[in-house]
């Protein structure tokens, strides 16, 4: 669509091309008239400022005073108490660039930023409901390659852009709401020949982040004396679905009841359990390992579910912390449980990279010693609640999330979505609760063989 701005354009709904802000007017002195409509409706002192992402929720406040249209009112805008709405996004694909537009019941504070390995853009706001009916498809010809959406952190809600080929964010325009439509943010992505140099986070948001993290970190509580202490690690979860089962369960969900489950089953036998999450949303893999060495945990569960290309395949599997030397099926299994920060679109530019040459040491040697004697009882005892993957089900593999030099963790990828009697069971109360049961006698026969434990040689102090 290249039509320019028409005001007595009529409400077509929420599909492509049907906004006047998903096209551009294709020659200047209608691109001005545009522009000067949009300036009138937002007041001149800001006009500054619109070159800013992140002045978008000024313009829009101000905007929020024009006249109500004739058209239908937009979807009702949420009270206080609840988030602001995303109700559509619309792709314009055109010759010089793409353009992406997001309608919102309410103004938001939105940042868009580009973050490099691999390229993406980032539009970082406050916690919104997303309810778009059926968001866009990217044709594949525009720079936009895919985009997901969710819960980053609690309060605080992103999409993330993946991009085909390297882009430049232009300016980012905020429209009032209009001729039926919301608010509506209008960002522009023009090809460039190389990836923006100032690639990163923000140093505001950065430091929220860091904050967050900081936050998160301290909320230990404190260890109940004689207890064992385990860390239950729900894989993905808000913005990084992980899997979707052929069922459509999807990965982020099944591990999440499976934990909390576990948890139960846990404190049930005397144990004191840490989740790094226990709703739905996105923990970054550095900020799980933390978890785990704050907690001072005796054992580290995380849990996932698999797929494959190959449908056939089914069965639980267990992976152990290895230094890169794994074959090829768990070294694939690595970088997609790896690829979780990118997919939710941390910055990694720290040397955070989850896909660095993960190092062991001989002091680490022991904690892996450990966690695969934990893998072995516990596919011991998992054999009688659910399928074992036929071919060595205990794997190693150099996984992120497994990397504390002190905490022994284990990875278990508990079947594959892929697999239909695997994803139809996974879906099953009973089996749920079977697995559960199971993985929590496991931890009790290995932490009791842990427990008291008579001291090393050479450990024993002497006395005088
Ligand atoms: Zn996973």
């Amino acid at each position: 669509m290249t039509e320019g701005w028409r005001e007595d354009r009529p409400f077509l709904g929420f599909v492509i091309g049907s906004d006047p802000a998903d096209s551009f007017p294709p020659d200047p002195s209608v691109r001005a008239r545009t522009l000067l409509l949009l300036l009138l409706s937002l007041l001149a002192p800001t006009v500054g400022a619109l070159a800013q992402g992140d002045a978008i929720s000024r313009l829009l406040r101000q905007g929020q005073g024009n006249p109500p249209t004739a058209k239908p009112a937009p979807p009702p805008v949420a009270k206080p108490a609840t988030p602001p709405v995303v109700m559509s996004a619309r792709i314009g694909e055109h010759d010089d660039r793409t353009r992406l537009v997001i309608e919102l019941s309410d103004p938001v504070n939105l940042r868009a930023f580009s973050l490099a390995n691999p390229n993406r853009i980032i539009l970082d706001m406050p916690e919104v409901a997303w309810r778009m009916g059926a968001p866009p498809v990217p044709s594949g010809r525009g720079l936009i390659k895919a985009y997901r959406y969710g819960l980053f952190r609690a309060g605080n809600s992103r999409m993330v852009i993946d991009l085909n080929r390297p882009a430049r964010l232009g300016e980012t325009l905020a429209i009032p709401p209009a001729a039926g439509f919301g608010y509506r943010v209008v960002i522009d992505l023009f090809p460039t020949t190389a990836f923006e140099s100032g690639a990163g986070w923000p140093a505001d948001l950065k430091a929220r982040e860091d904050d967050a993290e900081r936050k998160a970190m301290a909320a230990t509580v404190p260890a109940v004396a004689g207890r064992k202490v385990v860390v239950i690690d729900p894989g993905h979860g808000g913005i990084d679905s992980g899997t979707q089962g052929v069922n459509g369960l999807l990965e982020k969900d099944l591990v999440l009841a499976e934990g909390l489950r576990l948890a139960k089953e846990l404190r049930a036998r005397g144990f004191n359990v840490f989740m790094t999450r226990d709703k739905d949303n996105f923990v970054p893999l550095r900020d799980r390992v933390a978890f785990g060495r704050a907690h001072r945990a005796d054992l580290f569960v995380s849990l996932h579910a698999d797929s494959n290309p190959d449908a056939s395949v089914s069965g639980l599997s267990i992976y152990t912390l290895n230094d890169g030397r794994s074959d090829r099926e768990a070294a694939a299994l690595a970088k997609r449980e790896n690829q979780s920060d990118v997919i939710a679109g941390v910055d990694l530019s720290g040397g955070n990279s989850p896909v660095a040459p993960i190092l062991i040491d001989l002091a680490q040697r022991d904690t892996i010693n450990k966690s695969s004697r934990f893998a072995e009882i516990a596919l011991a005892q998992l054999a009688g609640a659910t399928d074992i993957l036929a071919r060595s089900p205990h794997r190693s593999a150099s996984l992120a999330v497994l990397v504390a030099p002190d905490v022994p963790a284990v990875l278990i990828e508990l079947g594959y979505l892929s697999n239909q009697a695997d994803a139809a069971q996974m879906n099953t109360e009973a089996w749920r609760s079977r697995v559960a049961v199971a993985i929590a006698a496991a931890v009790s026969r290995h932490l009791a063989g842990d427990a008291p434990a008579a001291a090393a040689p050479g450990t024993r102090s002497r006395t005088p």
